[in-house]
């Protein structure tokens, strides 16, 4: 195979779009050691890009290797490879993106009087010599795919290239707060990121300034992995994940299991459909973590998936939990009358969201934008746990100890909800979702404690199923066991139940048993993890659950009470729907038009 047409194909890999070619050399740039850089664009990059940074320039010597492929001044021998932590290292970006353009580089170091320019086009020098140059380096690419038409063919209009630019400029950034970057396109300013210590403006800049507002910080450490970013309060989602952003080292990575992580932790919590806004930030130590498996570079291997797997849902779900109860001014669901809220009833300012088609929208900003700007990452972060805190030493109730069982009982309406009269406003509590957040919880604990007591039964019960779901219900006996079910074969087509787990209580043992086939073959193999064990328990808990339409004892209300102030997460049910929400006094004011 000649030369030019192995080059051609190894660019391929690395050079799909301008966005891929405006990706290397932002990164390139970094590894320089620059902190400020200038990108421009002609027709979304399809005609010109030009990266110009200040960073170590390249000596006269070393331009015309940094074309060849496999040249790089990054790496020396094997070991290197195990202790990246620059983005590029294979050096391939500059050959592969020379055999499909035309490349011109003008570099100076800093101590050298001159500079130095070089011009390859398809994979040939043209130019190659001295010339006065300010310091770093200046990288235009033009005619692109010039000569594979076939390539240039699979481009998008201007527009929609030069917004993949930017979305890889973006991207970079978030993680490089001490970076600036201006972006023109067609010689008008299209972009312009500050150098600044603030990552959460750049945050906002990615994922908008509403998920500043309404995130929670994650933060965890284990072993050498450290984990922080932010991540949603669980009323605030979208309808596809893609804004749920990892960094690996400092290098943006795409990743299915981490993904899976963080939409795990949520998934008890929000309407299945919906994904939470993440911003995570992965350190760990170089050797723990394979970079080099993609031409790209967004993907990553780790030594050991699994426990980053575990350890960055646990930190998740540790965020999540943070919303508590006594700081429900953050997360109050209330629905308001059109009319009212059209009087200024829920307009700007008004605390609190409105559930409007099944949506939430939250309060406004809980952080002026004047503070946010001043705010870094652990600034913000900080913050909002001071806030969360505050409001919780603010409530009367003395903070989430005992606030529900410090709610005076009013009454129940529609044998569903519970109405109460608490410290800050109406309180209203859907049975049926608060006892199945409370049964969820002690499954939860039980399981995670190794105490999930069993009560046995007087008499085993037999329960009929078909021959596949009888085999289903017993390759997972081992994994029910250790919740509290005792499951024996009993015939082909049925089992026989001898005890179920002691909290659920009493429940439709047959219904349960051939509910949970079914749950089995939708949910596959039952891996004896947290996630399998969690689903499960939200079944059981819904099944266990006092229904709506039952009228409660008082004492059955004091220990639904209780029962909720001794769990996390009281604030939604675990498929999502709200356990309780909060009319303030002054909200009830205002409906009544007496504020
Ligand atoms: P890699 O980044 O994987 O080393 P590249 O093909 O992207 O490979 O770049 C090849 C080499 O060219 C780099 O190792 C570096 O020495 C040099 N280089 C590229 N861009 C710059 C730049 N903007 N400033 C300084 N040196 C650069
Ligand atoms: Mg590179």
């Amino acid at each position: 195979m000649p030369k030019e047409v192995s080059d051609r194909i190894a660019a391929g890999e690395v050079v799909e779009r301008p966005a891929s070619i405006v990706k290397e050399l932002l990164e390139n740039s970094i590894d320089a050691g620059a902190d400020d850089v200038a990108v421009e664009l002609m027709d979304g990059g399809k005609t010109l890009i030009r990266v110009t940074d200040n960073g170590s320039g390249i000596s006269g010597e070393d331009l015309r290797l940094a074309f060849m492929r496999h040249a790089t001044s990054k790496i020396s021998g094997f070991d290197d490879i195990q202790n990246i932590r620059s983005y590029g290292f294979r050096g391939e970006a500059l050959s592969s993106i020379a055999s499909v353009s035309r490349v011109e580089v003008i570099t100076r170091m800093p101590d050298s009087h001159a500079g130095t320019r070089i011009v390859v086009e398809n994979a040939e020098v043209i130019e190659l010599g001295e010339t006065g140059a300010p310091p770093g380096t200046s990288v235009a690419v033009s005619r692109l795919f010039a000569a594979v038409p076939a390539r240039r063919k699979f481009l998008r209009s201007d527009s929609a290239e030069q917004g993949h630019c930017l979305e890889a400029i973006t991207r970079i950034a978030l993680a490089r707060k001490e970076l600036r970057v201006k972006v023109t396109a067609n010689g008008k300013n299209a972009l312009h990121i500050p150098r600044t210590e603030n990552i959460s403006e750049r945050v906002a800049l990615v994922l908008g300034a509403d998920f500043a507002r309404h995130c929670l910080p994650l933060r965890g450490e284990r072993g050498g992995l450290r984990i922080s970013g932010l991540v949603s309060q669980p009323g605030f989602t979208r309808a596809n994940g893609k804004a749920i952003m990892f960094y690996v080292n400092g290098r943006f990575v795409r990743d299915t299991l981490l993904h899976h992580a963080v939409n795990s932790a949520y998934r008890k919590i929000i309407e299945s459909g919906r994904y939470p806004l993440a911003v995570v930030f992965l350190e760990l130590p170089p050797g723990e973590v394979d970079v080099n498996v993609h031409p790209a570079k967004t993907e990553v291997r780790f030594s050991n998936p699994s426990a980053v797997y575990e350890f960055l849902r646990a930190s998740a779900i540790d965020s999540v939990s943070r919303i508590l109860p006594g700081a429900q001014e953050h997360d109050r669901v209330y629905t308001l009358y059109r009319a009212s809220s059209q009087e200024g009833g829920t307009g700007r300012g008004g605390a609190g969201a409105v559930q409007e088609n099944g949506e939430i929208f939250h309060a406004p900003p809980r952080f002026s934008p004047r503070a946010l700007e001043k705010m870094d990452l652990a600034g913000l972060m900080k913050a909002v746990e001071d806030k969360r805190l505050s409001q919780l030493e603010a409530s009367p109730a003395g903070g989430r100890a005992g606030y529900f069982s410090s709610l005076q009982y009013i009454g129940q309406f529609a044998g569903t909800y519970l109405i109460f009269s608490g410290p800050d406003g109406l309180v209203m509590i859907d049975q049926h979702a608060a006892h199945e957040r409370i049964v969820f919880e002690k499954l939860r604990a039980g399981s995670r404690d190794r105490k999930l007591g069993s009560q046995s039964l007087l008499i085993p019960e037999v329960v009929n199923l078909s021959v596949q779901d009888t085999e289903r219900v017993l390759s997972a006996a081992a994994a029910l066991n250790a919740m509290g079910f005792e499951i024996e074969a009993f015939g082909e087509a049925s089992v026989a139940v001898r005890s179920v787990p002691a909290i659920i209580g009493e429940i439709n043992i047959a219904d349960v048993v051939s509910n949970l086939a079914a749950h089995i073959s939708e949910t596959g193999k039952p891996a004896e993890t947290e996630e399998w064990r969690d689903n499960i328990f939200a079944f059981l808990a819904c099944r266990a659950a006092i229904k709506a339409n039952r009228e409660m004892s008082e004492q059955e209300i004091d220990a639904l009470c209780r029962d909720l102030d001794s769990i996390p997460f009281a604030s939604n049910c675990p498929h999502g729907r709200p356990v309780f929400v909060c009319f303030s006094r002054r909200e009830i004011e205002k409906m009544f038009r007496r504020a």
